[in-house]
């Protein structure tokens, strides 16, 4: 192999191969940054490669330094089945907006009453990507987690690895700046995937017949929830980290100091930030953010205003939702005129008819938009749109893009008015208006598209969530005539997957069937659906009015099917979260005898039809007691993170800092600080054996 290195240097390597792994870690970590964070690369691709090749061959002949922090280790692996649940430490909130600069000035004003002086301010651009939670431990990335619904998100460690701008071990300057380095610190920030590399992955994913993503965050989020962690490493995701959990783990006292500190830890930090010491340089930062935004190579959807001084931000604090320290400035929304080619007529689960516009496609705020909704008759009516005419389409970032009305001089001649259908498009069955919910809707029981619904529904994510359940699938099980109602899902063979006609015929005029891989992949899902809760069976059976958090509800009033079955509407009107609408929607889904019929067989299959009684929670020995982690767990090679997850697990809590209420400390090899003040105030210390054993019997040694 070719070497950059001298005789000399390639002796010490094989006299002392660990010092020469760490050298050429540090060295490659050092390129790396500079590469992707900096923008700035010292050495050509090829002598970077080199080093690679040395630290690779060496690791692999001295496997007794193996580190997952090394940057050999962001190829990528196998995530496993799931994504396992991380709870955060401190939530991930979600940010306020100002929809217009009068708003944004209101905030601003706000603040300036309460302090009686306007308040630093610092501005970023939103990132319109994917957050994501770095934990670091000893200066190592040991977690990344997604922000899921803010309290608990997914660990996607192994791909985040690969995210070549996230620093595997901080910079020393970094380290420095930290309160204590051997505790764990969470920073904070977005991932997202540039518009040039979102095109081409869509290029290519065109270009092999298959569907792409709608827009760059959707790429990102996708890119990074990939189960093989490869998929991940080829994709080109990018950081911009922001903020950090608690800012007590840090020396600084400001954001704009955070910032600084994140840039010397190693991290990729936007560039187009600003310190604003007065209100009008906050909407001149707005503005020329915006007149910048096509021109940037990420997408961004408004810009973010903080409070700068963690004191005055810890006074402000946070309502349910966000922050009152910061506010989101959002971007004026974008609107486009396209083709309205077709108004075309959907059948959703419970029969209603739903107009939908399908349009000439367009691109509006960085997404494609080739179909839009249009709710009702009414609305059609309303707004006035025929077929034909140029239609204004908007969109607001992540919003659902919405058709404003039609430019009336631009209409051709002869264009009428659009009629909902009087039969249903997929039955042909006379249609009902609903008057009570102004919907149009197809009642007859059979009908094919209402079934299909139905079952997709039962599939999705908030329901039954089996895996490799697309629409086309469902379509073709239908069509089959495999599958009528959900329980039927549950009848389902491999022979009967395998086999399934794909409804497409391959070169060589043979029918592309499911094939045996995926059968065995889908069944596996199926499986392992009758596993999921109560509260989601309820939901999935799609029950009208019945929502997935009101399946909840429900379920707290009547934990079992046939609790539910025997409840009055009455009886069931008085729980909290449902209403009279939807008692009765649900007795009168209860007493039909063909819901009853798929009910009595999915019970049969196993379906669960009772709320867990807690069945695989770990006996809560351990409720009550706060316990602190210091040092390293050498014996079992646990990061604190895990070894603390497995303490909550039995339901102890876990603190980072050691206080008269600490029950125990755990103290592994070369415990700092927190031991001192432990033994200053009396609070037990465990070694990492007694730690073991309690893991292992939930309770705590004498
Ligand atoms: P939203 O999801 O619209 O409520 O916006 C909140 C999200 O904006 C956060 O969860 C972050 O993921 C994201 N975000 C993007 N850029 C920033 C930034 N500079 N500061 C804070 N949050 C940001």
């Amino acid at each position: 192999m070719d070497s950059l290195f001298s005789e000399e240097e390639l002796a010490a390597a094989t006299s002392d191969p660990g010092a020469r792994i760490e050298a050429l870690r540090r060295e490659i970590e050092h390129h790396t940054y500079l590469y992707y964070v900096q923008d700035a690369p010292e050495i050509s691709d090829a002598a970077f490669d080199s080093l690679m090749r040395e630290l690779i061959a060496l690791e692999q002949a001295h496997p007794e330094f193996m580190d997952p922090s090394s940057p050999s280790q962001r190829v990528g692996g196998a995530v496993g089945d799931q994504f396992s649940a991380v709870r955060h430490e401190q939530r991930m909130y979600s940010l306020d907006n100002a929809m217009d600069f009068d708003e944004l000035d209101a905030w601003m004003t706000r603040i300036q009453e309460y302090f009686g002086r306007f308040v630093p301010v610092v501005c970023e651009l939103k990132i319109d990507g994917s957050s994501i939670a770095l934990t670091y431990e000893g200066g190592r990335l040991v977690r990344a987690a997604t922000r899921g619904d803010g309290t608990t998100g997914e660990d996607v460690t192994v791909n985040m690895r690969t995210v070549r701008d996230v620093p595997l071990r901080l910079r020393d300057e970094g380290l420095r700046g930290l309160v204590n380095p051997a505790n764990a610190v969470e920073l904070r920030g977005e991932v997202y995937m540039p518009k040039r590399s979102f095109e081409a992955l869509n290029a290519a994913a065109e270009a092999e017949g298959k569907a792409g993503f709608a827009n760059p965050r959707n790429a990102a989020a996708g890119s990074l929830r990939q189960k093989d962690a490869k998929i991940t490493s080829m994709r080109d995701l990018s950081t911009f980290i922001y903020s950090v959990g608690d800012a007590r783990a840090l020396q600084a006292g400001t954001q704009w100091d955070l910032l600084q500190w994140l840039r010397e830890a190693g991290f990729h930090v936007n560039p187009d930030v600003r310190l604003c010491t007065e209100p009008g340089e906050v909407r001149a930062f707005c503005e020329e953010c915006l007149e910048r935004r096509d021109a940037l190579p990420y997408d961004i959807d408004g810009v973010v205003v903080k409070v700068n001084e963690f004191a005055l931000q810890d006074d402000m604090g946070y309502t349910a939702r966000a922050p009152r320290w910061a506010i989101a400035y959002k971007f004026p929304p974008e609107e486009k005129t396209t083709l309205l080619r077709d108004i075309t007529v959907q059948v959703g689960r419970t029969g209603a008819l739903t107009p939908v516009a399908e349009l000439e496609p367009v691109t509006v705020a960085g997404s494609v938009v080739a179909r839009a909704t249009l709710h009702n008759e009414d609305e059609v009516r309303r707004k006035d749109v025929r077929i034909g005419d140029t239609v204004i389409v908007h969109k607001a970032g992540d919003v659902i893009p919405e058709i404003v009305g039609p430019v009336l001089s631009l209409r051709p001649e002869g264009a009428t008015p659009w009629e909902m259908p009087a039969t249903c498009p997929s039955c042909g069955s006379p249609v009902v208006r609903d008057e009570v919910e102004v919907v149009i809707r197809c009642e007859s029981i059979d009908c094919p598209a209402q079934a299909t619904e139905r079952l997709k529904h039962w599939g999705s994510r908030n329901a039954m969530d089996i895996e490799g359940l697309g629409d086309e699938i469902v379509g073709r099980l239908v069509e089959s005539g495999l599958v009528a109602d959900v329980a039927d899902f549950y009848h389902l063979t491999e022979f009967d997957l395998a086999t399934l006609d794909m409804g497409r015929v391959k070169q060589d005029g043979e029918p592309v069937r499911l094939g045996e891989v995926m059968a065995k992949k889908l069944l596996a899902s199926i499986q392992e659906s009758k596993g999921r809760s109560f509260a989601r069976v309820l939901f999935g059976l799609g029950m009208r009015h019945v929502g997935r958090t009101t399946a909840e509800a429900i379920v707290q009033g009547f934990p079992s099917m046939e609790a539910l079955r025997a409840a009055t509407e009455e009886q069931l009107a008085n729980v909290d979260g449902v209403g009279g609408v939807i008692a009765k929607s649900v007795v009168a889904f209860l007493n039909t005898p063909d819901n009853i019929q798929v009910i009595d067989r999915l019970a049969r299959h196993g379906v669960s039809m009772a709320a867990e009684t807690t069945g695989d929670e770990l006996p809560q020995t351990l409720a009550g007691l706060t316990f602190v982690l210091t040092g390293s767990l050498v014996q079992s090679g646990m990061t604190r993170t895990e070894a603390g997850d497995l303490l909550k697990a039995r339901g102890a809590k876990v603190s980072g800092s050691v206080s008269k209420k600490t029950s125990y400390v755990i103290a592994g090899e070369a415990a700092g600080s927190k031991y001192d003040k432990a033994v200053s105030l009396g609070v037990p210390v465990l070694d990492e054996a007694a730690f073991l054993q309690i893991v292992e019997t939930g309770e705590v040694p004498e």
